[in-house]
Order: C-alpha cells, then sequence, then structure tokens
C-alpha cells in the first residue's frame, strides 16, 4: 500500500516535471474548481416558481393539447385543443421579447405531418422558437437549445375529446423552455440560445423530427440540446427532490463505420457529443447552487421510452434528456379518474413547483454558460506515430475571438467524469508524462472570464 502510494507521488511529480516544460502556466486540480459568474447567479435568482406554476396551470387549461385536437380558430378563441396553446405559446415568447427590447425572434417552424403510426390523417404541426441571437459575428453560428413538447395525451393517443391536462409530461418541461427564456433574455451572449417547444411528440416525435431536419439541411451548428420531458418532480413518496436524471446517448445514434472501429478499438463508448454535455451539466450542477444536483444516467432514455433529444442525436446534434428521479406512472398518458382507490391523471396538483424551477436554474446555468464560452477548440489530435509513453496533442485554436487560453482534461478509462485538468494557457499543442494507453483525454477552450467550452475528446493521428 505505502509503496503503491509513493509510486503515485513519483509519478505526480514527474507528470508536473514535463507539464511545466510545456505549458505557459499549469496547475492541477479536478474539473470541479470552476467559480461561478456572478451575472449567470444572479439571473438564476430571477428564475420563479410562481411564474412557472403560472404557466403550468396556463397550458393545462386547454383541456387537450394533443396533436391531433383543434386548431382553427373558433376552438383557439375559445381556449381549448393545441392550436390555442400554440398561440399563446406563442404570445408569451413575444410578451419576454417586448420586455427586452425586441431582444427575441419569434418564429415558428409549421409543416404539414403525413400520415403515421399515431397520425391518422395529413394534420398542421407547428413547433413554436425564440432565438436569442449571439452578439458576436462569428460566435452568433454557434447555437444552445433547450427544448420541452407541448403536445399531450391520455389513455388513448387517439382521444381529442378526453382533458389530457399534460401537467407534468409535458407542460412542466415547455415550462423550463419559456423560463429560460424570459430570463435569459435580459442578458447577452456571444452565442446564440435558442427556447423551443415541439408538438407531436406523443404521436412519434414528429415535431423535433421536423425541427432538427431543419437544422441539419441549414447547416445549423448546433453545440448542445437540452430536452426537458417530465421534470415536475411527481409528489409520490419515493421521489428524491434533490435529484434530476440527465440521460445521454453513449456510442452516437449517427456514428459512422469508421467511428465506430475507432469506439470500439479505444474505448470510446462514453464520449459522445451528448455524454461531453451530460458532464458539462454536472460540473454546472457543482458550480451553481440551483437546488436540484443532475444524476447521470448512462443510457439514453428510460426502458420503453423515448424523447425529443433522440431526434437530434439522430442527426448527429448532441443532445441530452432531463427527467425527474422517480416518475409516477399513474401520473402519465392517462384519462383523469380514479379507479379502486388510485387517481390516475397528470394534473397540477402533483407537480412540485419549486422543483420544476431548480430544473430550470440548471438548464439556464447550463445555456448561459455555453454561450458566453468560447466555441470548443478544432482538430483534436493526439499523436500516435511511435510507441511512447508520453502523450502528445494538438489542437487548432478555438475558432471565434473568444478563448483566452485551454485546458487539457483527463480521467481514468474507467471514470464516469473528467478527474484531472491542466491549464495549458495559448498554446495548441501540449506533451504530458502520462500514457495515453492508460487515461482519456479531452481539450477544451476557456475566456478570459472562465467560462470554459464543452471539451472535445482527441482522434488519433499517425
Ligand atoms: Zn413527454
Amino acid at each position: 500500500m505505502i509503496r503503491l502510494l509513493k509510486s503515485k507521488i513519483l509519478m505526480a511529480a514527474a507528470t508536473a516535471l514535463v507539464l511545466a516544460l510545456n505549458c505557459a502556466a499549469q496547475t492541477s486540480g479536478t474539473t470541479q474548481e470552476v467559480s461561478p459568474d456572478p451575472r449567470i447567479a444572479a439571473a438564476l435568482q430571477q428564475i420563479s416558481a410562481k411564474q412557472i406554476q403560472a404557466n403550468i396551470e396556463k397550458l393545462v387549461g386547454f383541456g387537450t393539447r394533443s396533436t391531433l385536437s383543434a386548431q382553427d380558430a373558433a376552438s383557439i378563441a375559445a381556449g381549448h385543443g393545441i392550436g390555442a396553446a400554440r398561440e399563446w405559446i406563442k404570445a408569451e415568447f413575444e410578451r419576454y421579447s417586448k420586455d427586452c427590447g425586441g431582444c427575441l425572434e419569434i418564429k415558428t417552424d409549421a409543416f404539414t405531418q403525413e400520415p403515421a403510426d399515431r397520425i391518422p390523417q395529413a394534420i398542421e404541426l407547428t413547433n413554436v422558437y425564440a432565438v436569442l441571437k449571439g452578439t458576436d459575428a462569428t460566435d452568433a453560428k454557434r447555437i444552445v437549445l433547450v427544448t420541452g413538447h407541448y403536445d399531450s395525451r391520455n389513455s388513448d393517443t387517439f382521444d381529442i375529446r378526453a382533458d389530457a391536462p399534460g401537467a407534468n409530461d409535458d407542460a412542466s418541461g415547455t415550462a423550463v423552455s419559456l423560463e429560460c427564456a424570459r430570463v435569459l433574455s435580459k442578458l447577452k451572449f456571444p452565442a446564440t440560445i435558442i427556447f423551443l417547444t415541439v408538438a407531436g411528440e406523443e404521436q412519434g416525435l414528429n415535431g423535433s423530427h421536423h425541427y432538427s431536419q431543419m437544422a441539419k439541411d441549414q447547416n445549423w451548428q448546433i453545440e448542445a440540446v437540452l430536452n426537458n420531458d417530465i421534470v415536475g418532480g411527481d409528489k409520490s413518496a419515493e421521489q428524491d427532490h434533490s435529484v434530476v436524471r440527465v440521460f445521454s446517448e453513449g456510442v452516437p445514434a449517427a456514428a459512422t463505420e469508421q467511428d465506430l472501429r475507432r469506439i470500439r478499438g479505444l474505448g470510446g463508448e462514453s464520449d459522445s457529443g451528448s455524454r461531453q454535455i451530460a458532464r458539462y451539466v454536472a460540473d454546472i450542477g457543482r458550480t451553481y447552487d440551483v437546488g436540484v444536483k443532475p444524476l447521470l444516467i448512462f443510457r439514453l432514455d428510460r426502458y420503453l421510452r423515448g424523447g425529443d433529444h433522440y431526434s437530434f442525436n439522430q442527426l448527429g446534434f448532441p443532445a441530452v434528456r432531463f427527467t425527474e428521479f422517480r416518475e409516477d406512472f399513474h401520473h402519465q398518458h392517462q384519462n383523469v379518474r380514479a379507479e379502486n382507490g388510485i387517481e390516475y391523471s397528470d394534473v397540477p396538483k402533483f407537480v412540485d413547483y419549486d422543483y420544476v424551477s431548480h430544473v430550470a436554474r440548471l438548464n439556464a446555468a447550463t445555456l448561459a454558460s455555453l454561450a458566453s464560452a468560447p466555441a470548443p477548440p478544432a482538430n483534436v489530435h493526439l499523436l500516435t506515430k511511435d510507441l511512447d509513453n508520453d502523450s502528445t496533442l494538438t489542437w487548432d485554436a478555438s475558432p471565434g475571438g473568444l478563448a483566452a487560453e485551454y485546458e487539457l482534461l483527463w480521467r481514468a478509462t474507467t471514470s464516469p467524469e473528467w478527474e484531472h485538468v491542466q491549464k495549458c494557457g495559448s498554446t495548441t499543442r501540449i506533451t504530458v508524462h502520462l500514457s495515453k494507453d492508460n487515461v482519456i483525454f479531452a481539450i477544451r477552450a476557456v475566456d478570459h472570464a472562465g467560462h470554459r467550452s464543452l471539451p472535445v475528446v482527441p482522434v488519433p493521428e499517425r
């Protein structure tokens, strides 16, 4: 035991020596030592459980938000059906924009959804979103996006008559998008933030599928998608209100054959872009006191379930899903009723609004941090030409002018999260006395104020 410790200390000393030769400035530590941005911390205080409650109750008030429900003018005027919900979300985004001098661009992505499994006849489907355009000409092309689905369903996914309150699933996620928009629109960021609410989730992810395809066709640079679906913190006995789950895919759905060969050979199963977002969220949860801790779940989604993040994943966009710790399935996809002493329904009284506000804070802190940060460094390579127990990484400077320095991260191959960070200064090459065979590396960019980009795991270069 003592000998092991001694050798560890010697190794650390040797590491420090080699690093000293390569880095302009160095400190070694964990990735957790990031100090909060006071501007972001202050904004988080503006997130209101009361506002979230009002929004969820308003959405429930439309009776049903089934994607198949009414969208005609009379129903909209009567405040019933998905059309009325859509118009209200639009108006709400417009109200926030008015409060920030027109800083938000309110848009719709409307299209005809052809018949499919749960779509009996062609229907008009509309995603509603607000764009907070980045202030930097170059970095404005970079996009971080938060989404929730505003459609709902009851026991029968084709039933458009009976109420489908969908308070938790997913007025809660819609409320997160709305509240992030209301609060973050008061700030400015170099990169662009999109606040999205989609329809068609319950009928087969139709809205997010169309939206992500549009993003791909138009070459949008989406760096991260945060999907909030069932973040109401259902008040069941075994709920843990201190935790929110963050689901992320391991092997990317969009991996090419070449990607898969590398992943198989070198152990890249836990280093998708989505997983880097999940780790970033974990860091944010330690940096900001948001009231809820992210619990990383290293799988795409829950058993038998799916969500809108997958539409983005399928097209190669990194995306994660936030969901409460413990779902009560009596309170999802149910007609409002009581049977054998059990209350079935997804109604507001089961939603914990403080919990939703904590999840909204975690989302807002993540969006604001990513939108403040430099672009991730490009073309990150790990040189593997010669057999060598040292490791050399090279990269191109982070696109845009925000990066002040770079950091090398590494972790044991068996570790879920980054364990070590080493400052590299403004150099774009580093050699460390660590065997590439024993750890996983990544490089991230940092601006003058300490905002970190998403880390990029190197590809081997011979
Ligand atoms: Zn849902």
